[in-house]
């Protein structure tokens, strides 16, 4: 029997490979357009960033060795062009010399890959502009790096390569600014969990733009890169990683059926519509073990395990490949990012009903050294059927995504989490697992014992129904609070518990959701209603602060960031020197180690603090801030976090950090065009000084972001009736006194344009273009009916506690 493999990289060299230990006798012929057979693409991003020093451990195997060691016939830089399955044959293209030939097979398979989307934009072809997916793209890179030593690299896309790359080109010591078109990097999670991958890579330097895309790439003296918001951005080199497609172009002359994403449609055996023809690998759709619909889940994992497969089923074996389930991971600088399964947005889609916690647990024993926390979600159904996990943080994430996996693909619940029996040593894990401890606290929703908030939800909540309670210490409101709490450290809430109204819900927090849990349950044996908030104020503060940092590097440059640090005016050989390892704890272990300590001291004196809960990173510097101590430094290596503090320097603190103690928040309550005037010329002055602005719309302010002409949106009654009633942007918008009938209105704006005032619509976007943040109150809009949509484009859709953390970073709040 003879059999073609196309495409000789992840699963067609597997499906050879194993073809051949199941059958001696097989003729095999792998034809692969490329240079290269069986390379690493997985490690292609290592070798740019210089990780993998030897460009040769890339290459697997090579044609010669598979034919001495498998008598497989491997053809490099051969191309196929047609197949015609009614004769079996294929057409051949050789690259190397042009010519053509066909080949007859008995079995064909087809692991083509996917290709990587370029954007049809202006640009992209640019020199300085590339894709990665071979061994060739990797050498462009590289080479090109090496012969223009750029200094700036703009990633697009936010996705596993995206990053990878990132990653990469800064350990290359250049800068990157990464733009993601959706709200977040890393879809396989939820938002909650991309928020720290956003504070972390905003941590390690690494600009990042989110909700935008580039619209074009022009050649000035560098690349220079518009995005669709009007931003722009310059570098010396362009990665486009904004995703990959099937390569199906094979399919046409063969007739084979496309499924989702336009993949090859194949069963269980990975056979096309024509059983002769199989497919694997990135250019296939399969089924999703979990919610039985097709997908297109371009894996190396999968391309592997389905090489097998079709292997043994041409050899005569009665094997199948089930499906996916969707398990990755990717390290980004110190993190480990991990899931499996489906998240929120996927089982929101499905229309599938889930509940969902979220846990901070430590890798291992606390006591143990070099313990690092790990954030731990885990969906599931409402029988206790797991759905889905994702893990952001250091060492033992990847083995405890690995066990979540396992245990969906052997159909089990929650329940059987808490009991399953994993190995345990103070090095490896605890007597009760992280795996343990999240099923502990699934059960515990599921059989009643604990009610859940999310952290999307605590800014909506009706605070005339809710009262917040923070059970945590003292010592840790300073690293921020959810505004309007009623503060009861745990081991005062039995004796305090009369502060409490009885008259209302609880929503208790802590840092990381235990001590909230704890809380819970003696409020609830009490008698109260009363709810936790899922994975403690620590999931809450990552997911409700600015996300971005693309504008405040249009102020703070990476290398002014560097010298925020480093000339901060202190002389370590004048100071005192202390020492802190808080290496294992987790938040707010280290704040409450760094507190004792720094009570300790004298002024002046310096603590070096290490950590490995990343927590740490965000929370030190806002620390510092409010106690008017002074964050002198902030680094890590190899994912253990050192922080240099000194006692007390509040003013030089406030001198050093520049623009940001200089930031104003303002509240635009009017809809009127004098007062929405006003509120613009301030921000746009401000802005125009360096300043950070943050501008919050709410009630009739709403109405000056609204669209002139906005798209349909579906509207009740009473929100069509608010519709009508109120101006509709911002060209709308009348004087609060003399309108005249609009006449005086009229007259303004006439006498604007003489005096060459810029018009109210103009001030906007110059604020948007200057990096103002305008934000719109969900609750508002909420209430007035206002949808998304309606809004102009650039508008951060947000809760009050937003609001109110850029309004604790501001030395100025107006309000209109
Ligand atoms: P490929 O391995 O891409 O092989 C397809 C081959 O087919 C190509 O070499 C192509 O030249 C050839 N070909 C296409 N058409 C023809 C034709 N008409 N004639 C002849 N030859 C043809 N996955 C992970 O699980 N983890 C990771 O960490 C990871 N990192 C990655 C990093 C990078 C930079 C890249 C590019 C991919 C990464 N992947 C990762 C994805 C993983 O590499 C793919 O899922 C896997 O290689 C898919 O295998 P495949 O056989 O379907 O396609």
């Amino acid at each position: 029997m003879k059999t073609i493999i196309i495409g000789g990289v992840a699963g067609g060299a597997s499906t050879a490979t194993r073809l051949r230990r199941m059958d001696e006798k097989a003729e095999i012929i792998i034809l692969e357009r490329g240079e290269y057979i069986s390379f690493a693409n997985c490690g292609l991003p290592y070798h740019i960033g210089n990780v993998i020093t030897e460009r040769d451990r890339l290459l697997v195997v090579t044609p010669d060795k598979l034919r001495a060691t498998f008598n497989i016939d491997a053809r490099v830089q051969h191309e196929v062009v047609s197949i015609d399955p009614k004769k079996k044959t294929i057409k051949v293209h050789e690259l190397s010399n042009g010519r053509e030939y066909s080949e007859k097979y008995d079995k064909l398979v087809l692991s083509p890959g996917a290709s990587p989307i370029v954007p049809p934009l202006p640009g992209v072809d640019l020199p300085g502009v590339f894709t990665l997916r071979s061994i060739p793209d990797m050498d462009k890179i590289r080479d090109f790096i090496s012969e223009k030593h750029p200094q700036r690299a703009v990633v697009v896309g936010g996705g596993f390569i995206g990053l990878e790359l990132a990653e990469n080109l800064v350990y290359r010591g250049i800068e990157v600014t990464v733009i993601e078109m959706l709200d977040q990097v890393m879809t396989p999670i939820d938002y909650e969990m991309a928020a720290m991958v956003h504070q972390h890579l905003d941590f390690k330097h690494v600009r990042l733009a989110l909700g935008d895309g580039i619209s074009g790439i022009e050649q000035n003296e560098a690349l220079h890169v518009s995005l669709q918001s009007g931003k722009t951005v310059d570098a010396d080199m362009v990665i486009l990683s904004v995703g990959v497609r099937p390569e199906t172009s094979l399919a046409k002359s063969a007739g084979l059926k496309l499924g989702a994403r336009g993949a090859f449609e194949v069963n269980q055996y990975m056979q096309t519509n024509d059983p002769d023809i199989y497919a694997i690998g990135d250019a296939v759709a399969v089924k999703n073990i979990i919610s039985g619909t097709e997908v297109n889940l371009p894996l190396a994992g999968p391309a592997s395990k389905q090489a097998r497969v079709v292997a043994d089923h041409i050899a005569g074996k009665d094997v199948s490949f089930n499906g996916v389930q969707g398990t990755s991971i990717v390290k980004v600088f110190d993190l480990t990012v991990a899931s499996t399964g489906l998240n929120a947005k996927q089982l929101d889609q499905l229309s599938l009903p889930y509940k969902s916690t979220i846990i901070h647990s430590s890798n291992h024993a606390g006591y143990y050294p070099a313990a690092s926390p790990m954030a731990f979600k885990l969906l599931f159904a409402p029988d206790g059927k797991i759905y889905g996990a994702q893990v952001v943080g250091l060492e033992g994430a990847d083995k405890r995504i690995d066990v979540i996996a396992t245990a969906i693909k052997g159909g089990m619940s929650v329940y059987d989490l808490e009991d399953l029996e994993l190995g345990y040593a103070p090095p490896f894990g605890s007597a009760r697992d992280p795996i343990n401890i999240i099923g502990f606290v699934a059960a515990n929703i599921l059989r009643g014992d604990l009610q859940t908030i999310d952290w999307n939800d605590v800014d909506t909540i009706d605070r005339s129904e809710y009262a917040i309670l923070d059970v945590r210490d003292p010592e840790e409101l300073a690293i921020g609070e959810i505004a309007g709490s009623i503060h009861i450290p745990l081991g005062e809430l039995r004796e305090r518990v009369k502060e409490l109204p009885r008259s209302k819900k609880i929503l208790v927090y802590c840092q990381v959701g235990q001590r909230g849990y704890f809380a819970a349950r003696v409020l609830a044996q009490m008698g109260f209603q009363v709810t936790n908030l899922n994975g403690g104020y620590k999931t809450y503060s990552h997911a409700v602060c600015p996300q971005a940092n693309f504008d405040t590097f249009e102020h703070v440059t990476i290398s002014s960031r560097e010298e925020i640090t480093e000339t901060v005016p202190f002389n370590p050989a004048d100071s005192n020197q202390f020492e802190v390892d808080a290496c294992g704890l987790q938040c707010p272990g280290p704040i409450l180690k760094l507190y004792q300590k720094i009570k300790e001291i004298e002024v002046g004196d310096v603590v070096t603090v290490k950590a490995t809960d990343f927590g740490f990173t965000s929370d030190v510097g806002a620390w510092a801030d409010r106690t008017g101590n002074k964050l002198v430094s902030l680094d890590s290596d190899s994912g253990v976090i050192t922080a240099k503090i000194q006692k007390g320097a509040a003013k030089k603190a406030e001198e050093s950090r520049g623009t940001m103690t200089q930031d104003k928040t303002m509240v635009i309550f009017s809809g009127d065009l004098d007062k929405a005037l006003a509120g613009f010329i301030i921000a746009n002055g401000a802005a125009s000084m360096g300043h950070k602005v943050t501008m919050f719309f709410t009630f009739w302010g709403l109405n000056i972001l609204r669209k002139n002409d906005p798209p349909k949106v579906k509207k009740n009654l009473i929100e069509r009736m608010f519709g009508f009633m109120m101006p509709r942007g911002a060209n709308k918008l009348t004087l609060s006194k003399m309108h005249m009938a609009g006449m005086g209105t009229s007259m303004i704006k006439g006498i604007m344009k003489k005096k060459n005032v810029n018009s109210l619509e103009e001030l906007i976007q110059s604020a948007l273009d200057n990096g103002v943040t305008i934000q719109a109150c969900q609750m508002s809009m909420d209430l007035m009916g206002i949808k998304e949509e309606e809004l102009i484009d650039g508008i951060d859709k947000v809760g009050v506690a937003t609001f109110i953390h850029a309004s604790d970073e501001s030395n100025a709040t107006i309000f209109i």
